[in-house]
């Protein structure tokens, strides 16, 4: 499937997109939403690449920001102000302005004095700002620790306790409408139990919202739809039927209210491989070790959350096997991508695809040890 003949004259490491495929899951995504007439605001956090974010803004998606430069680069990229959600728990005020500025959809707001900041921007300005209250549900989502957000350990959101106060005090603040309340549970949720308690809270707590006086014409559900890292071959597009069927059977919407959600790593994650190129094969005693010239630097969920990424070598291959730990150049033990893969024999200058490195990969590259950044190619352009 990867066009390696052509490889051979890139400079690696750098990302490769396959395009076609990223449209399907694009496309196949936003026929299973439309099914059921919901909006999917993509998580530019995920992969904010110029190209992809062209693509899903032509089809139809809204955006998910969270921060004042994501905002601009959707904008810039075709997303239009009204389809674009602001979440994040430190807006700075440049940021808070920008989305005023552009009348935004939302600004998913996450603390009262938060809510109170943005009134007082948009009064400056004499406007009025749409806000939903992200509500942190206390749901577990049965993922990494990293990457859960809906506890009341986490940082994020409105706790349940504070909720109806809050909701009140929105109401009083003349230059906030409320439109939404918003959830996010966390990242990479493989089974669909977490999504159904959430539905459950989200009509629990519309109720006490109503008996309160507080209606919202939107509901967001945030993103977190999970992907198969372990075969990215056999389920290269996510279970988009099975999730928003879930949605629809366990949610409960008031009367010409919208449905909302944020997916973000379901939409790019498997379109996206890190190539590298083996540059030195290190045969000890009890280890070997396949030294390649990708690194922490350029994909670090490894390093940083023990994530998996299947790796290939994608040379023609050769009929032996070997048992190698897959490192980089950096100079941090934890710059390993896997250990004990099982790879035909390995070689000096061998193409390898780290797979399923479409979302939180490039975006997540630094220059540490002052390396280059990661460049992007994509199956329609090599
Ligand atoms: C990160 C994030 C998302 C996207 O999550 P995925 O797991 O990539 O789908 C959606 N909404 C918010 C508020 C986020 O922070």
């Amino acid at each position: 499937m990867f066009p390696v003949e052509k490889f051979r004259s890139l400079p690696t490491p750098f990302y490769f997109y396959d395009v076609a495929l990223f449209r399907r899951t694009a496309q196949a995504a936003l026929s299973e939403a439309q099914k059921y007439g919901y909006i999917i605001h993509y998580a530019l956090k995920a992969n904010a690449g110029e190209k992809l974010l062209r693509l899903l803004s032509g089809m139809g998606f809204g955006a998910d920001c969270v921060s004042g430069a994501e905002v601009q680069r959707a904008l810039s990229c075709g997303f239009s102000p009204e389809s674009i959600a602001f979440a994040g728990v430190g807006k700075r005020d440049d940021e808070i302005n920008l989305g005023i500025d552009h009348r935004i959809f939302s600004f998913n707001c996450e603390s009262e004095q938060e809510l109170e900041v943005i009134n007082e921007l948009a009064k400056a300005k004499g406007a009025v700002a749409h806000v939903a209250l992200r509500i942190n549900p206390n749901v577990d989502a049965h993922t990494h620790a990293h990457i859960t957000t809906g506890l009341d350990e986490n940082k994020f959101g409105i706790n349940l306790w504070q909720l109806l106060d809050v909701a009140k005090k929105v109401k009083q603040m003349s230059n906030l409408k409320l439109v939404c309340i918003h959830f996010h549970i966390g990242s990479q949720i493989t089974e669909f139990s977490p999504f159904t308690e959430l539905c459950a809270k989200v009509n629990e707590l519309q109720g006490q919202l109503e008996q309160a006086g507080v209606t919202v014409e939107h509901v967001n559900v945030g993103g977190g739809l999970g992907v198969d890292y372990e075969h990215p071959a056999e389920h290269s597009v996510p279970e988009f039927a099975a999730y928003f069927a879930t949605l629809n059977r366990h949610i409960k919407l008031r009367p010409g209210q919208q449905l909302h959600c944020e997916l973000g790593r379901s939409i790019v994650a498997q379109c996206g491989s890190l190539i590298t190129q083996c540059l030195y094969v290190k045969e000890l005693q009890k280890k070997n070790f396949v030294v390649v010239d990708a690194g922490m630097t350029d994909l670090i969920r490894p390093a940083l959350y023990g994530a998996y990424h299947k790796i290939e070598n994608i040379t023609p291959q050769r009929a032996a096997e070997k048992v190698y730990d897959v490192v980089g150049p950096i100079c941090e033990s934890s710059d390993t991508f896997d250990k004990d893969v099982t790879l035909p024999q390995t070689q000096r200058g061998d193409l390898m695809a780290i797979r399923t490195a479409g979302a939180y990969g490039e975006v997540m590259a630094s220059r540490y040890n002052l390396r280059q950044l990661p460049k992007a190619f994509f199956s329609d352009e090599v």
